[in-house]
């Protein structure tokens, strides 16, 4: 927790706690990456354990909905070869199922693809063996020294523990990692190294001093569709106040649309920004905008990009009860001034705030920009990544390889850091992509991978043979490099 919320203590006394469970690996959140996380540790045979906050399994491509028709669309952009090992396999019972394909948005139906996922996570972790904890809290990890040897989880009935040989924190804002003291980054300050990472437009504008972004989303159902693209497309003649006003305050709003925000947002009724949180701009985009909801569905982002600290609870929940204030507003504006929003209403929005930028553990390894665009190449490699097409900052276009070393936090033993928690900078929506799904995806199966295996030969995740996780990866399907490159690290098959 920040230094500024220590205004007073209290002692907690310490109480005995029962053992729920005895775990090889127990994994913390069960989102894009700990889901593949959970389902590689027990496929390798590992007696595993995977706890949620939620009753539904997934995170971002689960109950936040942040799904779509690309849940694996950036998979050729971001993974050399293509999506392989067990996220392919989830692509293709997924689709079997009916989750919408990639990049084909009019399939796309937010909450059933959502649905499909959390359900095919469930079946492949049943499948793997994997003991399923939900609606539990990963809490305070169990400490010995400075190891981790596994956590307690905050559940209906009260306080249990689960012990583990190998923890793995995929909460996506390393939690467990700051609780066992890891040194960790809240949000991106101000730094010149991360300037080659900002679009060439974002440049010119000049980059804020700290960033972290997230999005809530919204659905609306029964929305006359007709009446709605007839009043997107009117061409109406703004006032020159019009004209200036919706430049400076308005992006991609239908133009028949901005006299009737203007005096909305004169008299208060209605503004698409807001700034009810110090230092975070909250905005709304327009609903309808983009057509891959399904029938008669249209929906919107709530965003919020600044200075968002995960670490304090209390700006967090202002935040968040702001930006679903915000999504409340934005549906009766439109279901009050909008053609074809007269009797729609709203059926869904994301069960919690995710951040692409959000904290992380520094690791054994930080993954710098510079690593990225140079291509680095690391011993350790787990898998290999590339950017996300960004054309004006050049880069080696072969990809960088994942070091094993992010996942490790620095000075605590016993524990590995998945997903968005682990060691590499970012600033959001940055080209050089870490966090896109398939590469989380990957990223999961192999963070699993090495906890088990360092759990069942008894050894701690910074000692495991990193040889043998590879081997096992390669086996999997996973590319860590061409063929003359796994002969180098001695991975020839
Ligand atoms: C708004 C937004 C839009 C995005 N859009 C895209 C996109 O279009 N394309 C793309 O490729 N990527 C996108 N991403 C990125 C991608 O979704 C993330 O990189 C990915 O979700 C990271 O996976 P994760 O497992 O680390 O986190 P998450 O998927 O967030 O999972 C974290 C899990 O941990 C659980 N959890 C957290 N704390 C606890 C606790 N203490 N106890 C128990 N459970 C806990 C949560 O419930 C959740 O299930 C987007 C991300 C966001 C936030």
């Amino acid at each position: 927790m920040t230094g500024r919320l220590l205004r007073s203590t209290v002692v907690e006394p310490a109480k005995e706690r029962p053992v729920l469970f005895d775990a090889d690996v127990v994994v913390a959140g069960c989102g894009l990456c700990g889901t593949f996380a959970a389902i590689a540790s027990g496929r390798c045979g590992a007696r595993t354990l995977v706890i949620d906050r939620f009753g539904t399994l997934g995170g971002n491509m689960g109950p936040a909905m942040v799904v779509n028709g690309s849940l694996f669309g950036e998979a050729d952009a971001t993974l050399p070869g293509g999506l392989a090992g067990i996220p392919a396999e989830f692509k293709a019972r997924y689709e079997a199922l009916g989750g919408s394909a990639a990049r084909d948005p009019a399939r796309s139906i937010y909450p059933e693809d959502a649905a499909i996922a959390s359900h095919l996570a469930y079946v492949m972790m049943n499948e793997a063996g994997v003991e399923i904890l939900l609606s539990a809290y990963a809490a305070d990890p169990i400490m010995d020294g400075n190891t981790v040897c596994g956590l307690f989880a905050e559940c209906a009935s009260g306080r249990v523990a689960a012990r583990a040989k190998v923890t793995v924190d995929g909460t996506g804002d390393a939690g467990i990692a700051a609780r066992a003291g890891a040194p960790i980054v809240p949000y991106m300050a101000q730094d010149d190294t991360y300037a080659v990472m900002m679009p060439r437009a974002s440049m010119k504008r000049g980059y804020p001093t700290y960033y972290n972004d997230t999005q809530l989303l919204f659905l609306i159902a029964n929305v006359a569709e007709d009446g709605m693209q007839a009043f997107w497309r009117e061409d109406v003649d703004l006032s020159a106040e019009d004209e200036e006003w919706a430049a400076t305050s308005l992006k991609a709003y239908p133009k028949a649309l901005v006299p009737i925000l203007r005096q909305a947002w004169s008299t208060g009724e209605y503004r698409r920004r807001i700034d009810d949180v110090a230092d975070v701009k909250i905005s709304a985009s327009c609903p309808g905008k983009l057509q891959e909801f399904g029938p008669g569905i249209v929906g919107f982002r709530v965003s919020a990009v600044g200075a968002i600290d995960a670490a304090d609870p209390l700006q967090m929940s202002r935040l968040e009860a702001a930006m679903r204030e915000q999504g409340f507003r934005t549906v009766a504006f439109f279901r009050k001034h909008a053609p074809g929003f007269e009797n729609a209403y709203l059926i869904a929005s994301s069960s919690f705030l995710g951040m692409r930028g959000g904290p992380h553990i520094e690791g054994d390894h930080t993954l710098s920009m510079e690593d990225r665009f140079a291509g680095r190449k690391c011993d350790d490699v787990l898998f290999r990544n590339t950017h996300l097409g960004s054309p004006g900052h050049g880069g080696d276009p072969s990809g960088f390889d994942v070091p094993y070393a992010v996942c490790l936090p620095r000075g605590v033993e016993g524990l590995l850091v998945c997903g968005r928690g682990a060691a590499y900078r970012r600033r959001g929506h940055d080209p050089c992509a870490m966090r896109a799904r398939p590469a989380m995806m990957v990223f999961g199966q192999a963070v699993g991978t090495a906890a088990a295996i360092a759990a069942l030969d008894g050894v701690a995740p910074r000692e495991v043979d990193i040889r043998k996780v590879q081997q096992r990866l390669v086996a999997d399907g996973i590319c860590l490099g061409e063929r003359s490159r796994l002969a180098e690290l001695g991975l020839g098959r």
